[in-house]
């Protein structure tokens, strides 16, 4: 293993955190305090006026026809598996790489996940991957547009057409970015969003939309998400008790306001990140996430890749230095222990597993001052010894 120290050299500067919420609230106080008056005048607290306020906004926000305010990301997820009718027998093809969620709906519906590999530069799903990976069983894919990037999308609608599956877009890390022009969640049949509080989009607390072009599907989840009831304690199916609450519609109105402004701030600080690499000689040391071709990407998160066996060292670096980094996703989902009966093992999907041991992400959050960022790439070249590399090369010549 190479050798790995801290800088030493920032002791006594403030901790950089990995993730500033204390200071987008402040930004934003009066009008969020505003708000959360106004529902507790109200005491309408569950759905309401506030919920269907959200939902026409973030509709209009996606360009989608309709979407429908739950609970969280991950029933937002069940909510759209449950409306498909998806359930015993089925497959859903989605990625190993990703948070638990996108996989754990589908076992919560009964269903089984069938785990397809990644591309190595965009952790996405490979589409070639997924077209290989349909059987008599598949029912839907599920692509997850992770850190903020929408996955290849006109492949998997092709592969999709082909064998007339329903596409689930898993955009819980993704409201706003965009592929050829169009927004996540309205490229597939229904999407997904998260607002929990460390998303680019965070409540105060859970909550989650779904978005849709098909108003038969909105209507069953609009009813699934109420215990499957049509009106009047009728219940024609049985659903979930999966709705949002006004407090989080109330505050989530007042950050949708702020979103493209938040975006533009992190697609700066990852403009700045992949500048400064270049110029401080780093790029040899790490891959900076690369920006596909007809996307807006939202930088949910900014993910680095550290080859060579020296993540764990890096991060530990960056830790000593009191500088916020973290790993997503430490461990492949079809390595989960509560998957093992899907009988995947290691070697399997090789580039989710590797990417499982070199991904490390930065602090990319929009109120990231400029200076800590300076720091983050400093503790970066000290960890990695890119200026112990520079000096012998010095010497040397
Ligand atoms: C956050 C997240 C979820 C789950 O969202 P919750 O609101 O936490 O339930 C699902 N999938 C992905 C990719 C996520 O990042």
């Amino acid at each position: 293993m190479a050798e790995v120290r801290s800088s030493g050299g920032t002791a006594n500067a403030a901790p950089i955190p990995f993730i500033d919420l204390v200071a987008q609230h402040k930004t934003i106080e009066r009008e969020v305090m505003e708000v959360v008056e106004r529902v507790f005048a109200t005491q309408s607290f569950i759905l309401g006026e506030e919920v269907a306020m959200l939902e026409a906004e973030t509709a209009t926000y996606c360009d989608a026809h309709e979407a429908i305010g739950c609970a969280s990301g991950t029933d937002a997820l069940i909510l759209a598996l449950m409306a498909l009718g998806i359930g015993p027998g089925d497959e859903v093809i989605t990625s190993p790489f990703t948070f638990f969620a996108t996989a754990s709906s589908i076992v919560r519906v009964g269903a089984t996940p069938v785990f397809a590999d990644i591309d190595p530069v965009s952790f996405n799903l490979d589409p070639a991957a997924v077209d290989a990976a349909v059987t008599p069983r598949t029912k839907a894919i599920m692509p997850v547009h992770l850190f903020g990037q929408v996955a290849e999308m006109v492949p998997l609608l092709r592969t999709a057409a082909r064998y007339g599956l329903a596409v689930i877009e898993d955009a819980c890390q993704a409201i706003g970015a965009e592929y050829h022009g169009r927004r996540a969640g309205v490229l597939g049949t229904i999407g997904c969003f998260s607002f929990f509080p460390t998303k680019n989009l965070g409540g105060a607390g859970d909550g989650g939309i779904i978005t849709t072009d098909d108003p038969d599907l909105a209507k069953r989840m609009r009813r699934l998400r109420v215990h499957g009831d049509s009106g009047g304690y009728t219940h024609v199916e049985v659903g979930l008790n999966s709705r949002l609450d006004a407090l989080q519609a109330a505050v989530l109105r007042v950050k949708l306001r702020h979103l493209d402004d938040w975006t533009a701030a992190r697609q700066q600080n990852a403009a700045r990140y992949q500048q400064q690499f270049q110029r401080q000689g780093l790029s040899g040391y790490l891959t900076a996430p690369e920006i596909l071709p007809e996307r807006r990407h939202v930088f949910n998160q900014y993910v680095t890749r550290i080859a060579g066996g020296q993540r764990n060292a890096v991060l530990a670096a960056l830790k000593a230095d009191q500088i916020g980094a973290a790993v997503y996703y430490p461990i492949p989902l079809h390595l989960q222990q509560c998957f093992s009966n899907l009988g995947y093992v290691t070697g399997d999907l090789p580039e989710s597993e590797r990417a499982c041991r070199e991904v490390l992400a930065l602090p990319i959050y929009s109120e990231l001052p400029a200076g800590d960022q300076e720091r983050v790439i400093a503790g970066l070249r000290s960890a990695l010894g890119v200026d112990r590399a520079t000096t012998r090369m010095k010497r040397a010549a």
